[in-house]
């Protein structure tokens, strides 16, 4: 770490890499990534499903998505980054199908590629879904999986080529200020290194920031994955469901009480973003074999059959970072850091965009260009003044 470098970036998850390369696209030479774990997406990034989709009730998270999808998109091209645009697949009661109508109205409005199936459509494109069930579908286009893994080292390898230096196993544990007692550095152990500070610590940001006195709106809530082996038999068959995708794999799927599944190698992983869970961070946090028997099986099994009585090969939980207030991300200053978070379960399919306009606070912007080449106010993701609708596709 010898050398003060001017930009430090608190957290190598998928939100500090993409801020870190689009400062050293925008210009800056001398900035160093921190992690406290040994490698870049070892934190929530790496326990995350990965999936992205651009059907967002708000117009300014669809904007952040699609900005992020047309450059993973085009880095698919030319490296392997695992992107499959499968398309998501909602299943939705007739009853959900007419409460959504508003917000799918405004999509298609927006120009948000999808369509909506009737019951005997959908039956005929899954035979395997349980014969009688009268859901309706929507079926994202612009929607998907990656491994964020290769999206990590993507940005890592930019970081690297562009002179940016990257630490793992350093901890930050706290922050010097300048004269006007503003942030402006981090101490890391006894070592103290000075420059601005962006804070991209994930769902550490409120314990992180608490180092400096300070607070912030993001809330940890627990969220867990059990992925169940779909190597051969019926389970097979459900994975490798033609007519959807080019891919012929299910799309991503979510059913009417929330539960989803998730395409994988020769595997579903099957989730819930429990509403009920209340918030909490645990340091080493598990996946609970009853949460899965009691809320995610029967939830599945009732649309799908052939996972009656599956259990999970592995399983693993972390964290959303949630911003319980709308939903939406964060970046702003807060006493004199930035601070890049809040993204309640869609950071990976946001990243892209979050770290052009991390860049762009930076270099004190009022507008940055995102990745589809669509203009995006910087001071809208700001805590001052905010007044964002809630997001209600929170998945
Ligand atoms: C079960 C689950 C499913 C998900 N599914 C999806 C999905 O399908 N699509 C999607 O887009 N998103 C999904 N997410 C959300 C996604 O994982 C996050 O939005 C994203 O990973 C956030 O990235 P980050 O860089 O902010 O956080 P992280 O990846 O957690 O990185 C933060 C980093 O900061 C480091 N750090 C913290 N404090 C310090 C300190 N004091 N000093 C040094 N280092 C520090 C940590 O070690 C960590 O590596 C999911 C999340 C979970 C848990």
């Amino acid at each position: 770490m010898a050398g003060d470098p001017k930009i430090i970036v608190i957290g190598a998850g998928i939100l500090g890499l993409a801020s870190a390369y689009h400062l050293l696209k925008s210009g800056r030479r001398d900035l160093l990534v921190i992690d406290r774990l040994q490698g870049a997406g070892r934190g929530n990034t790496a326990r995350s499903a990965a999936a992205y989709r651009d059907m967002f009730s708000s117009e300014l998270n669809r904007r952040l998505s699609q900005g992020s999808i047309a450059v993973y998109e085009q880095i698919q091209k030319e490296t392997d980054i695992g992107l499959k645009r499968i398309g998501y697949l909602w299943l939705k009661t007739a009853e959900q199908m007419r409460q959504s109508r508003a917000s799918l109205d405004a999509m298609a409005r927006a120009g948000v590629e999808f369509e909506t199936l009737e019951p005997q459509q959908l039956r005929k494109l899954l035979p395997e879904m349980r014969a009688g069930s009268m859901v309706h579908g929507i079926l994202g286009r612009n929607c998907g999986i990656l491994n964020p893994n290769l999206l990590c080292r993507f940005y890592e390898k930019g970081i690297m080529a562009s002179g940016g230096r990257l630490v793992y196993g350093a901890e930050v544990t706290g922050f010097t200020r300048n004269r006007e007692g503003l942030i402006f550095g981090v101490k890391v152990g006894e070592q103290i290194l000075e420059g601005t500070v962006v804070v991209a610590a994930g769902v550490w940001m409120g314990a992180t920031l608490r180092l400096a006195g300070l607070q912030a709106p993001v809330v940890p809530r627990k969220r867990q994955l059990f992925s169940i082996s779909a190597k051969e038999g019926p389970l097979r068959q459900l994975l490798h469901t033609k007519g959807f995708s080019a891919h012929n794999l299910l799309p991503f799927t979510i059913l009417p009480g929330d539960a989803y599944l998730r395409p994988a190698t020769a595997a579903f992983i099957l989730g819930f973003a429990n509403p009920d869970q209340p918030p909490g961070l645990e340091d080493q946090p598990e996946a609970e074999r009853d949460f899965f028997v009691q809320r995610i099986r029967p939830q599945i099994e009732e649309y799908f059959p052939p996972f009656q009585g599956a259990a999970p090969e592995y399983a693993w939980a972390g964290h959303y970072a949630d911003h319980p207030a709308d939903s939406h991300p964060i970046v702003d200053r807060v006493g004199g850091a930035i601070i890049v978070g809040g993204d309640s379960g869609s950071g990976i399919m946001k990243a892209d965009a979050l770290g052009r306009i991390a860049a762009g606070l930076y270099f004190g912007m009022d507008r940055v260009e995102l990745g589809d080449g669509r203009p995006f106010q910087v001071g809208d993701l700001g805590l001052k003044n905010r007044r964002l609708a809630p997001e209600e596709l929170v998945i």
